[in-house]
């Protein structure tokens, strides 16, 4: 991987260089710490929480983060005091070719599943902004609950896909069909590759989208579908598409949704609570709470 952070509790991680790692722990241990008589750094995995050692830190080429398990008794484990096994093998970081289908979850009482629902709903105004800026479309507060409800019963932070970085993605895939008709959309380019596509459908001044015939029925839905994850020369790239499709599962228009994890971290790191919506983090807290 290429990026880390420095403890469990943390959701800040930082891509791996040796400045940033100086820069974060001051050279300090337990991130500093000798093994078999040699330097060592440690540092945590921002997906599964599992301690993670800084790969080739003086080399040339940029050095890169590996899930660390001593063999038992060896050393101690850095950090965390324990490794999760569990974790471990659905991490995107570790289990590259392993194909994810919705109905993996974790055990009911996982940490980081707790955890997960935890920020989903003290963060539920800045999910839902990234999730309006990335699909070009408004949610509604109705359709946000709706969302919620859904989420809630898939219990998708139990989402073997799902981590404290992909959080609002994770939370759209969880999502059932949608109808389109009466949506507001403000990605131009979207709303016309839709209306070259649906000529039967129209679109108003506010970028509401409509049936021009009123006697007549729109079947079009949409849902987000496909998560993918790919680590290449330890970067991990993930992804999900935004699918427009009609009554016979026919796909209209869609987008894919690269996921930006900084993009999320950067939002909930930010203090503005002025532009905060704490309607939408009192509703997702009767919801999911
Ligand atoms: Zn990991």
């Amino acid at each position: 991987m290429d990026v880390f952070k420095i403890s469990v509790d943390t959701q800040q991680f930082h891509k791996i260089t040796q400045d940033n790692f100086d820069q974060v722990t001051k050279k300090q241990a337990p991130w500093y710490q000798p093994i078999n008589g040699h330097q060592g750094w440690f540092a945590v995995c921002p997906a599964c929480d599992n301690p993670i050692q800084i790969i080739g830190m003086l080399e040339r080429d940029a050095p890169y983060g590996k899930h660390f398990f001593p063999t038992a008794g060896a050393v101690s484990v850095p950090l965390k005091g324990r490794t999760d096994k569990e974790e471990y093998e659905w991490c995107p970081y570790a289990s590259k070719n392993k194909h994810l289908t919705k109905d993996d979850r974790r055990a009911a009482g996982s940490e980081l599943a707790v955890l997960i629902k935890q920020i989903l709903i003290e963060q539920f105004d800045r999910v839902i902004y990234l999730l309006e800026k990335t699909t070009g479309m408004r949610i509604s507060f109705a359709l946000a609950k709706q969302m919620l409800e859904e989420y809630r019963a898939a219990e998708g932070w139990r989402y073997r896909g799902a981590t404290r970085q992909n959080i609002p993605w994770v939370f759209a895939y969880m999502m059932q069909a949608k109808r389109v008709r009466g949506r507001t959309f403000f990605d131009k380019k979207l709303t016309e590759d839709l209306l070259t596509r649906r000529p039967d459908l129209t679109c108003n001044t506010n970028g509401k989208i409509d049936i021009k015939d009123d006697t007549k029925f729109c079947d079009l839905s949409f849902s987000f579908i496909r998560h993918r994850r790919h680590v290449n020369q330890h970067t991990l790239s993930e992804s999900i598409e935004f699918n427009i499709a009609n009554s016979k599962q026919e796909t209209v228009c869609k987008r894919e949704i690269i996921f930006e994890h900084d993009y999320f971290l950067k939002l909930i790191n930010s203090k503005n609570e002025a532009s905060r919506r704490m309607n939408f983090v009192e509703l997702a807290r009767s919801v999911l709470a």
